[in-house]
């Protein structure tokens, strides 16, 4: 995905014996653009990996491999994946800042889910991180104090993790039926013949049944050429085709 690069001087360097584990969802309060002035103003510090607008537009401040300052202040922490107050969760998460203000407009943006979502699988593919809602958490599940950090509506975690797991695990395309135990067979008429056990008809694939079109053997049959199969013997319900 098209990603900009602003480096932002808030970070530490590396993450010790940690590794990215979780991602942080949060939201900017703001904009993209005020975002990019935030995170290199001396008084803020604090910073995140990415930004994303509401177009969909994907800024990197801190390099995945670097610590940024977004999830270090813990208050009455409620994810799965805590490692205890010994840890500072920017050892062990990559945050992900979002264009808006929650208590103003707190809906997002197809395009904004949809970068975050195509950013989240990118990392989780990377990280190896699993794409759930225990590893993918909202900011207000580390810091009790942000109540609204992502969203005021905690759907739209649940909308990213969805859309991010479809990217990186994609439902198996649908194939073509194979019949194992049967074998339908269509004659002149438009006769369904159910048929099972085939021995001398066999059958190397089925293609398309809409349009009547099989292969038999080596030949190609269309619907009402079962006759001029060869040998067009079914066994195995009695029933006979010729
Ligand atoms: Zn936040």
């Amino acid at each position: 995905m098209n990603i900009t690069q602003k480096p932002c001087p808030h970070l530490r360097t590396g993450r010790g014996t940690y590794k990215p584990e979780l991602v942080v969802i949060h939201i900017m309060d703001g904009s993209l653009a005020g975002t990019d002035a935030w995170f290199n103003n001396p008084t803020s510090q604090v910073s995140a990996h990415y930004g994303i607008g509401k177009n969909g537009e994907v800024h990197q401040y801190v390099k995945e491999t670097d610590q940024a300052w977004h999830a270090g202040v813990v208050s009455n922490p409620t994810f799965k994946l805590y490692k205890g107050a010994n840890v500072n969760p920017n050892l062990y998460t990559i945050g992900i800042e979002h264009e808006g203000e929650p208590l103003k407009n707190d809906v997002w943006p197809d395009a904004m889910k949809k970068a975050s979502a195509e950013l989240v699988a990118e990392i989780c593919k990377r990280w190896n991180i699993p794409v759930d809602r225990d590893h993918i958490i909202g900011h207000y599940q580390v810091r009790s104090t942000k109540p609204n950090c992502p969203a005021i509506n905690k759907g739209v975690i649940d909308e990213i993790v969805a859309m991010a797991n479809a990217i990186v695990n994609p439902a198996p395309a649908a194939t073509a039926a194979t019949p194992a135990a049967s074998v339908r067979l269509v004659d002149d008429n438009g006769t369904v013949y159910m048929v099972a056990g085939t021995k001398d008809v066999r059958v190397v694939r089925i293609a398309d049944w809409d349009t009547k079109v099989a292969l038999f053997g080596d030949a190609a049959i269309e619907k009402g050429s079962v006759k001029d199969l060869p040998k067009p013997k079914v066994v195995g319900q009695g029933l006979t085709i010729n």
